[in-house]
C-alpha cells in the first residue's frame, strides 16, 4: 500500500442522497481515516440534466450531517472536461479507440446469432475518422481478459469475449461516464476504487481505461455488497424509503444513522450492534465485508436510533428536539412554548421515543390552549357508562390534593376503586380529557406539569362535552 491512501466517494446527483451512496461514502471515510488516508469528494454530474446546484448542495449537507467531511473537494466532474477531452486524444493517437457510425440496429443485426452479443467490429479496420455523428469505440483485445483486484472479492476474472468494444465518445462528442470516471480517478491519484457492486460489470471497462491512458499501477477495489430490502430485492427508490433526508427530518440521529449504515455489509465489532465511531474507525477493514447483500432494516435502524436517543443526556435530547419544537413541525403558536416547562418534560419523552419527530405528540398538551383529541381515544375513554363519573370526581379530588404526581395518582386510585376500576381504567378519561389521547407520557408527570389550574379546566370542559354527546371532528389524529 503507497504512503497515503487516497479514495474517493464519487456520487452522481439525483435530487436526494440515497441510503446506499451513504453507506458507501461512510466506508471510503472509514477506510481513509482507519488508513490515515485521504477522502475526496467528487461529484460526477456530466449529465447536462442532473447538474443542478441543489442536487449538489444536497449531497453536500446530508454528508455533513453524517459527519462524513471530505480532505478534498467537492470536485465536480463537469469541470474537468479538458482533461477528458486531452485523454480522448490520448487514445485516439494510442490506436485504442477507433470510430465507428454503426446504428444500433445495424449492429443488432450483425450480432443477432454471435457468441458476444453486441460485439460487432466491422469498423475496427475501416480508418473512419473520428468526428461528428461517429462514436469512439474502445478495441477491446478480443483474445484477452481482465482481472478485477477486489479486496472483499478477491481476483474476479471477466474474459473479453463478453465484453463489447464499448463506446467512450458518444456521436456528439461527449466522454462517456466510464471514461470521464476512469481520467478523474488516474489524476485524482486513487488508490482505493470503494463502491457498489451494481458497478462491478463495468470495472474491466475501467480498467481498460485505465491502463490505455498510463502506466500508473492500478487501483485496489472493493465492491460493497447490494443494499436489499424485506423481499431481499435491490431498494427500489419507488417502493422503499431510501432517502436519507427523510430520515433526518422524522428524527432519526446523524450517530445512529450512521452507526446503522455500517452495520450494512460489515460486522463492526462481532454480534454488538452498537459501536462507537472511534471503535470503527479502529477496526475498519475492508477484507471484512461480506459478500451476500444487505438487509436495509427499518426495524432494526430504529432500534438502534432508540438506542441512540436513550443514551443522550437529556440536555443533548432537548436540544435535538428543537427542530420538532416549531412549526411547522409543532401544532402550537411559537411564543406558547416554554423551554422551561419542555424541560421538566423532555427526561420523560427521552424514554419513550424512537425518532424525535414523536416527541412533538407526546408533549403538545403542555402547549396548545386546548388538546388535540383523536377520535378513536376519546370514543375509547369517553365511551363507557363511567367516565362522566370519574372525571367529576377528579375534578373536585384533583382541586384540593397535594399537587405532585405520586397524590394525583392515589386521588385517581381511590376514584377508580370506588367504581369498581382499576387504575388504568379509571385514568383514561383523565388522560384523553388533558392531553386528548389514550397514549402519552406518564400521566401524573404530565399533570404535575401542566399545572392544577389547567387541568381542572380540561376535565370541566370535558365533562360539559361528554354530558352535550360532543366527539371531536373525524380525522383528527393520534
Ligand atoms: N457516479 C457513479 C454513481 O453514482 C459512481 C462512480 C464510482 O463510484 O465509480 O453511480
Ligand atoms: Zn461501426
Amino acid at each position: 500500500m503507497p504512503a497515503v491512501p487516497r479514495v474517493r466517494f464519487a456520487p452522481s446527483p439525483t435530487g436526494f442522497f440515497h441510503v446506499g451512496s451513504a453507506r458507501t461514502a461512510l466506508f471510503n471515510w472509514l477506510f481513509a481515516r482507519h488508513n490515515g488516508g485521504v477522502f475526496i469528494l467528487r461529484i460526477e454530474d456530466t449529465d447536462e440534466a442532473r447538474n443542478r446546484e441543489e442536487w449538489v448542495e444536497g449531497i453536500v449537507s446530508a454528508m455533513s450531517w453524517l459527519g462524513l467531511d471530505a480532505d478534498e473537494g467537492p470536485f465536480r466532474q463537469s469541470q474537468r472536461r479538458p482533461r477528458h477531452a486531452a485523454a480522448v486524444d490520448t487514445l485516439v493517437a494510442g490506436g485504442h479507440v477507433y470510430a465507428c457510425d454503426c446504428s444500433r440496429e445495424e449492429i443488432a443485426r450483425r450480432t443477432a446469432g454471435n457468441a458476444t452479443p453486441g460485439y460487432d467490429g466491422h469498423c475496427r479496420d475501416r480508418g473512419l475518422v473520428p468526428g461528428p455523428g461517429r462514436v469512439l469505440r474502445f478495441r477491446v483485445d478480443r483474445a484477452g481478459r481482465t482481472v478485477v483486484p477486489d479486496l472483499i472479492r478477491g481476483d474476479v476474472v471477466f474474459a473479453h469475449e463478453a465484453i463489447e468494444d464499448f463506446v467512450v465518445v458518444k456521436s456528439d462528442g461527449q466522454p462517456l461516464f466510464l471514461l470521464a470516471n476512469a481520467v478523474d480517478d488516474l489524476d485524482m491519484g486513487i488508490t482505493h476504487v470503494i463502491r457498489g457492486e451494481d458497478l462491478l460489470p463495468s470495472t474491466p471497462k475501467g480498467i481498460m481505461l485505465w491502463q490505455a491512458l498510463g502506466d500508473a499501477g492500478l487501483p485496489q477495489f472493493a465492491h460493497l455488497p447490494m443494499l436489499v430490502n424485506e423481499r431481499r430485492k435491490k431498494l427500489s427508490k419507488r417502493h422503499d424509503p431510501v432517502a436519507v433526508e427523510q430520515y433526518r427530518a422524522e428524527g432519526y440521529l446523524p450517530e445512529a444513522f450512521r452507526n446503522y449504515l455500517a452495520l450494512l455489509g460489515w460486522s463492526p465489532a462481532g454480534d454488538r450492534e452498537i459501536v462507537p465511531l472511534d471503535e470503527m474507525i479502529a477496526t475498519f477493514d475492508l477484507a471484512q465485508v461480506h459478500h451476500a447483500p444487505a438487509f436495509f432494516d427499518v426495524k432494526k435502524l430504529a432500534y438502534v436510533n432508540g438506542e441512540y436517543v436513550r443514551h443522550m443526556s437529556v440536555e443533548g435530547f432537548a436540544e435535538a428536539c428543537a427542530p420538532w419544537l416549531r412549526p411547522p413541525s409543532a401544532p402550537w403558536e411559537p411564543d406558547a412554548f416554554s423551554a422551561k416547562v419542555f424541560a421538566r418534560l423532555a427526561p420523560l419523552a427521552q424514554e419513550r421515543v424512537v425518532r424525535l419527530e414523536e416527541v412533538t405528540a407526546l408533549v403538545d398538551f403542555a402547549f396548545v390552549d386546548e388538546p388535540l383529541f383523536d377520535l378513536a381515544s376519546w370514543d375509547k375513554a369517553m365511551g363507557t357508562p363511567i367516565a362522566g363519573s370519574i372525571l367529576g370526581s377528579a375534578s373536585g379530588a384533583f382541586a384540593t390534593c397535594a399537587w405532585e404526581a405520586a397524590a394525583l395518582k392515589d386521588a385517581t386510585a381511590a376514584i377508580g376503586e370506588s367504581v369498581g376500576a382499576k387504575l388504568a381504567k379509571a385514568q383514561a378519561p383523565v388522560r384523553v380529557a388533558v392531553t386528548g389521547r389514550t397514549v402519552g407520557l406518564p400521566l401524573f408527570e404530565s399533570l404535575e406539569v401542566l399545572g392544577r389550574e389547567r387541568v381542572i379546566e380540561r376535565l370541566d370542559r370535558a365533562i360539559e362535552r361528554l354530558a352535550a354527546g360532543w366527539r371531536p371532528p373525524e380525522g383528527t389524529t393520534a
